[in-house]
């Protein structure tokens, strides 16, 4: 049995975050780029630098450990960030695509939350009060993220893309 404790289970956990924050990495310049309203350009930009932060975090924890963080792979993120690449490949009006491009990033947020939130609670159980701080800050920026998004929908986007879709009718 590979996994047979709550702490082997941890570290397997935080290495599939470890491989989601990669992978975001790789896929948030392109939505920066994609990206039309300023806000959102803006919104994707800071979360890439953010993600490095959180990236940092997690190599402190594996570090503490004596663990790599590497080695394995997130297929969830994996397959959200497909779906995004997907979305972005369609040919759709600018503010569309904007409201689609946060349709995709709120569900890349909430992955991470779902994720943070338990390794930061396995943390606190296994002692790991050092990590658990750690994680509840990434958790925390990840729920920042995911708000600015709502707003940003909420307050223009959703309203801009609707009017898009009136106007090519
Ligand atoms: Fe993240
Ligand atoms: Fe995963
Ligand atoms: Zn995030």
């Amino acid at each position: 049995m590979g996994i047979d404790n709550l702490e082997k289970l941890y570290i397997e956990e935080l290495k599939d975050l470890h491989s989601a924050e990669r992978q975001i990495l790789q896929a948030l310049p392109k939505m920066v780029k994609k990206a039309t309203h300023p806000r959102l350009k803006k919104a994707f930009e800071e979360h890439l630098e953010v993600t490095r932060t959180q990236l940092d975090r997690l190599d402190q924890i594996f570090a503490k450990l004596d663990k790599k963080g590497t080695g394995k792979k997130c297929k969830g993120m994996e397959g959200l960030l497909a779906e995004g690449d997907e979305v972005m490949k369609e040919d759709m009006p600018p503010d569309v695509l904007d409201a689609a491009l946060i349709s995709a990033a709120q569900r890349v947020e909430h992955y991470e939350m779902a994720g943070y939130g338990t390794v930061r609670t396995w943390a606190k159980l296994l002692g790991e009060h050092e990590a658990a701080k750690l994680l509840q800050k990434t958790l925390d920026e990840e729920g920042d993220a995911d708000k600015t998004l709502t707003k940003l929908a909420e307050t223009s986007i959703n309203a801009e893309a609707e009017v898009a879709v009136q106007v090519s009718r």
